[in-house]
């Protein structure tokens, strides 16, 4: 479009006449590039998870809720159709998609059941390291056997005394030969009894500052040392397999050590720019499946002679739900995209999970309320995504550390905001 057809309100007039050079011109590069239609190969990724989740995952979901069955075998399934490890880029032997890609797929899977997409989606977090920093010979073993067998992996970072306080960390590891040995206790570890490696964060000096205090290990989940805890029984997401995990002098070879001494805070902290995107595309398919149910309900259950949807006050909380999924999602697709892009996305990706998180647990709760009694019952699906939906305020990083990251970005960035 030639610069002087654009035509501006009057009202933006005076603005774009001190500005008119850079106003225009970035206005006139930009409106060529932002796209919000899916093309063939993302409509038809997300058809595929979306047919999966409803047929497959939807169905036995309360099953897997109501026992804590670890769901090993739908699991296998996804990941026979590819809807397992998604970013695995295609050299490894993955389907390579891009964050955004993979945030479409993820929303379909997380409508099915959020248990069952935790632990879908912890392998991502795992391998969320090495994509980062893994080099060919680590990325080519551990990422490669993941497309070569229906296999499970798991982030360990989180510990007893230190979760938001990740520079808290005290598990060790030091260097003994051409060995590391680690010595510690991580906590809630999604896949924790389940994997078959881990991603180890570990202090390497403890006199160092966080940027150069930890590194990042690849252990084997045989490795001799390793002591696997009970699987804790949590309030929702019952399907995901979350365990404590003690290390007691196991033995890494120096090959499985990531990216380089003293850097594994960076990675670890990179590796949620990939995945916090994911985690709130989650959310968001949570809080479409609450609206869904919500509005079903509403326009079957009368009252005062109409369906409930006809009063107001029911039909305003189902309008509020939507703005804040569309919203919720399109946050999601900008932080996925930054990151596909190449550009630094970290701001995005917490502003995304902050807003979807809050998303999902606030329609879950409010797709209680249109239910009414029966929204508090586990015969109807709502009482489950309301338990399940609390968990996104809670991990990879609580809202209040979103709100940090987003609030520390500002103080340096307020023009470009
Ligand atoms: C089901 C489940 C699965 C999980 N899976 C994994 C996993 O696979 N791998 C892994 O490593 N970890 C995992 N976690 C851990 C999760 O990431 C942590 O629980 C989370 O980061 C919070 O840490 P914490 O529990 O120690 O809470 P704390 O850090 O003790 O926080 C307690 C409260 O204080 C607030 N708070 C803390 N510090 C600040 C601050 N500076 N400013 C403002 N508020 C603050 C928090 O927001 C929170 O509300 C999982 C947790 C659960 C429950």
């Amino acid at each position: 479009m030639p610069l002087q057809m654009i035509k501006f309100p009057r009202r933006f007039c005076s603005v774009i006449g001190r500005y008119s050079s850079i106003a225009v011109r970035s206005f006139a590069t930009t409106t060529g590039s932002i796209n919000f239609s899916l093309n063939e190969v993302q409509r038809e990724f997300k058809e595929l998870a979306r047919n999966f989740s409803r047929e497959v995952i939807a169905p036995n979901a309360a099953h897997h809720d109501k026992t804590g069955e670890y769901p090993t075998e739908i699991i296998k399934k996804a990941w026979e159709l590819g809807l397992v490890n998604t970013h695995i880029p295609q050299e490894y032997g993955g389907v390579g998609l891009g964050v955004l890609d993979g945030s479409l797929v993820t929303e379909e899977i997380a409508w099915g059941c959020t248990g069952i997409q935790t632990a879908i989606e912890a392998n991502g977090l795992a391998e969320a390291p090495l994509i980062v920093a893994g080099n060919k010979e680590q990325n080519k073993k551990y990422l490669g056997r993941m497309t070569e067998e229906p296999l499970m992996a798991a982030y360990c970072v989180t510990e007893p005394g230190a979760g938001s306080d990740v520079a808290g960390l005290s598990t060790r590891a030091e260097k003994k030969g051409d060995k590391w040995v680690i010595n510690g206790q991580k906590m809630w570890i999604t896949n924790g009894g389940k994997a078959n490696w881990y991603f180890v964060l570990a202090r390497t000096d403890p006199n160092a500052k966080p940027g150069s205090a930890f590194t990042g290990f690849i252990v084997d989940a045989d490795t001799p040392g390793i002591t696997i805890g009970r699987k804790e029984i949590n309030m929702g997401q019952r399907a995901s397999d979350t365990r404590g995990i003690s290390f007691e002098n196991v033995v890494v070879p120096e090959e499985n050590l990531l990216g380089v001494v003293g850097k594994g805070f960076k990675i670890a902290m990179s590796a949620f720019d990939i995945t916090r995107p994911l985690i709130a595309a989650a959310a968001v398919g949570l809080a479409r499946r609450a609206l869904e149910e919500a509005t079903k309900y509403s326009l079957e259950r009368r009252t005062m002679g109409k369906p409930i949807f006809e009063h107001q006050s029911i039909a305003f909380i189902l309008a509020d739900m939507a703005i804040g999924i569309e919203s919720a999602r399109n946050t999601v697709w900008k932080a996925g995209w930054m990151h596909d892009q190449g550009e630094k996305n970290s701001f995005y990706a917490s502003i995304a999970k902050a807003l979807a998180s809050d998303v999902a647990v606030n329609s879950a709760n409010m797709a209680v309320q249109v239910f009414g009694g029966n929204g508090f019952n586990t015969e109807y699906p709502v009482e489950k995504l309301y338990r399940d939906s609390k968990i996104f305020q809670i991990y990879e990083g609580t809202s209040q550390i979103q709100r940090l990251i987003i609030s520390r970005h500002l103080a340096d960035n307020i023009s470009d905001i």
